[in-house]
């Protein structure tokens, strides 16, 4: 119940237990393209190109920066949590002049704020933030942050968002999504990708700052033409484009609204248990629930206490909010039962650790809301 790495449904797994395979041949170049098709579907573009690296997330986060910026230019960074910083830092490492938007760890990023800095900062053409801050549980409102951003290039971080919660990028006008293959993709982790637009293309192509790795084109020029320039991470993508055809025959719909009822469902079952959700409320916030640890108690002995009894596997606080949070993961392959397992182990832990709780109450209310989903 971490999220990320993310439990591999059974197929996926299964898609790795095969010979290695040339990379050149037509049955992995014919894989290749699939999962690029579909990661086009999923991020509802008809001319972005998903550019698949061998990397992770934030592999494909710094291609961004470089591809997108040269040294010396400046940007605006619009964050609220730990991976909307790792864009500054990125960024601070390729030279680049920063206007960091840093809104406080749990909240939203304001799109007032960005449309300020925007109308401030005229030779900033590029804005950066992230979809679903994974740190806190918070998901941002891309629509209204891209509204903010006016006519500049804007790259969204959903690396754990990614066919979690919607993101139409050709409909909201997005230049430049990142993600990464192990979280909301069901993938083992090894796979950077960032579906870039034509805006963005040009400019990569203008700038040339890409590197010789991380080069947009070089890659976009090898996957057009079934040769990839260096060797792809083969069993992951064939176990990408296995995960991808579990999302589409879900459906994009029903896999967006699953999501929203799993956070809901975790928010209403912790908060029956007197714990504190960290954001505010946000019905599209489906992807990791922030839960505030009890006084008494800390974060580090809640996810101990769970591992240890029921053997769940959740996440803990990141930077400052290290033993003050821990994080339930519920994007990818994820179900209702899982909800109202952790929950069921949840209360037990807290029980175990001394604490007043009526056992039955989080799982309860958790499926209230299933239930309540269900009747529509
Ligand atoms: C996990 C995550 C990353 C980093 O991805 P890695 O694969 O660990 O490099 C970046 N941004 C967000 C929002 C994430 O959830």
């Amino acid at each position: 119940m971490a999220p990320g790495p993310t439990p591999l449904p059974p197929e996926v797994i299964a898609a790795a237990a095969q010979q290695m395979q040339f990379a050149r041949t037509p049955t992995f170049v014919a894989a290749q393209e699939d999962a690029i098709a579909s990661l086009r579907r999923v991020a509802q573009t008809e001319q972005g190109e998903p550019l698949i690296f061998a990397a992770t997330g934030s592999g494909a986060m710094a291609s961004a920066v470089t591809n997108l910026v040269a040294p010396g230019q400046k940007v605006i960074m619009a964050s609220c949590g730990n991976f909307g910083e790792r864009w500054v830092k990125i960024a601070a490492d390729h030279g680049v002049e920063v206007v960091h938007l840093a809104f406080a760890w749990g909240s939203q990023v304001d799109p007032a704020a960005v449309a300020t800095a925007v109308a401030d900062h005229p030779d900033a053409e590029v804005v950066f933030t992230t979809q679903s801050e994974t740190s806190t549980g918070v998901v941002n409102d891309i629509k209204a942050i891209r509204e903010a951003a006016g006519d500049r290039i804007i790259v969204v971080d959903a690396v754990s968002g990614f066919g979690v919660v919607d993101l139409p990028m050709d409909a909201w006008d997005i230049d430049v999504i990142v993600t990464g293959s192990q979280k909301g993709l069901m993938t083992p982790p090894g796979l950077g990708i960032a579906i870039a637009g034509p805006r963005a293309l040009e400019r990569a192509d203008e700038l040339g700052s890409g590197g010789y790795y991380f080069g947009w084109k070089r890659t976009l020029d090898g996957q057009n033409t079934g040769r990839t320039p260096f060797t792809p991470a083969v069993s992951l993508v064939f176990q990408l484009q296995v995960a991808l055809a579990r999302i589409e025959a879900e459906g994009l719909d029903a896999v967006f609204e699953r999501h929203r009822i799993l956070g809901r469902a975790c928010r209403e079952g912790v908060r029956a248990l007197g714990l504190e959700v960290l954001a505010d409320e946000n019905p599209e916030a489906g992807v990791v629930t922030g839960v505030l640890a009890p006084s008494e108690t800390d974060g580090k002995a809640i996810m101990s206490q769970l591992k240890a009894q029921s053997q769940i596997q959740v996440a803990g606080g990141q930077g400052d909010l290290s033993g003050k949070i821990f994080r339930i993961g519920h994007c990818g392959w994820f179900s209702f039962y899982d909800i109202l397992t952790t929950l069921s182990a949840l209360e037990l832990a807290l029980a175990a650790l001394g604490r007043d709780v009526e056992v039955g109450a989080g799982v309860s209310a958790a499926q209230r809301v299933m239930a309540a989903a269900a009747a529509g």
